[in-house]
């Protein structure tokens, strides 16, 4: 099964702050990737599409890349950009995830926002799936007093057998959301990302509303970047009906779980696709 191997080496990076485009030209001025390839290797991950992927002869989720310089590198790129007056707004990570299991040991994430604490940012956004975060809730808490943070957990259900379809080396749904949890307790403020929504309970966002300051929902017919071509190409539509799941694969999906969250939560807490991604403060 893909995904059973991993292959991992160090590398030095040139860059670790990557100029925003695409669906993040919304108010981010930069991505930041701790890493290249990603263990958790979810079927549904649109990084399998990018020249990334494509060029490697190893499967998507069977190699991953450390940048070893990555927090040196962050501590000189921000001082020219503040040099040249720029505002710096960070989305960690697009194309990997900064908590994935390697950086239990290597800790290159940890790095980098130690090195943010010295020089921090205007603000970040931390994307993830690993519950491994709660180990920075102590950089987090000390951060946030310099710059505007958000810790976006993603929780695409809440049906750990819908999970084990779609995402089987991510992390337990239940496990996020208590991570997610810890995040909150701790005062930091929290983002729970429904991206890209899969089949739920009734219940979802009731499980979510104590732990999320918002809810960001995104679909893979909308949120893969190609208008659900990608999501498509990596057999998705299939996926579904093969699993007799075909009435959650709907172009207007996104509409129809954004009307069922507002019975839950209140409207300035929902956001959808590209046009809810902005930085948060
Ligand atoms: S955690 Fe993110 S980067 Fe990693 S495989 Fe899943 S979708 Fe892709």
């Amino acid at each position: 099964m893909e995904g059973w191997t991993l292959e991992t080496k160090a590398i030095v990076t040139k860059k670790i702050l990557t100029e925003a485009s695409g669906y993040l030209d919304v108010g981010f001025t930069h991505s930041l990737n701790p890493y290249s390839g990603c263990r958790f290797s979810c079927l549904y991950c649109y990084v399998r599409e990018l020249p990334i992927q494509r060029f490697k002869d190893r499967p998507w989720g069977e190699w991953v890349e450390m940048k070893s310089n990555a927090a040196e590198s962050y501590r000189k790129e921000i001082k020219k950009l503040r040099q040249k007056g720029k505002p710096v707004h960070i989305y960690m990570s697009s194309a990997t995830d900064p908590y994935q299991p390697i950086e239990r040991k290597a800790r290159i994430t940890r790095e980098i926002l130690e090195a943010m604490l010295e020089e921090p940012p205007d603000s970040i956004q931390i994307q993830t799936r690993g519950p491994l975060i709660t180990r920075d809730i102590d950089l987090f808490v000390q951060l946030k007093e310099k710059c505007d943070v958000l810790v976006s957990m993603t929780v695409e259900t809440d049906r750990e057998d819908i999970k084990r379809i779609f995402a089987p080396l991510a992390p337990g749904v239940k496990l996020r959301i208590k991570a997610l949890k810890a995040v909150h307790d701790a005062g930091i403020r929290t983002q729970a990302a429904v991206s890209p929504v899969l089949p739920f309970t009734p219940e979802f966002p009731e499980k979510l509303e104590p732990v999320a300051d918002r809810v960001w929902i995104d679909t893979l017919t909308i949120g893969d970047g190609a208008m659900g071509r990608r999501s498509k190409r990596l057999g998705m539509p299939k996926l579904f009906e093969a699993h007799e799941l075909s009435d959650w694969y709907l172009d207007d999906l996104h509409a129809r779980v954004e009307r069922y969250f507002h019975k839950t939560f209140p409207r300035d807490r929902v956001f959808v696709s590209k046009t809810g991604a902005f930085p948060v403060k």
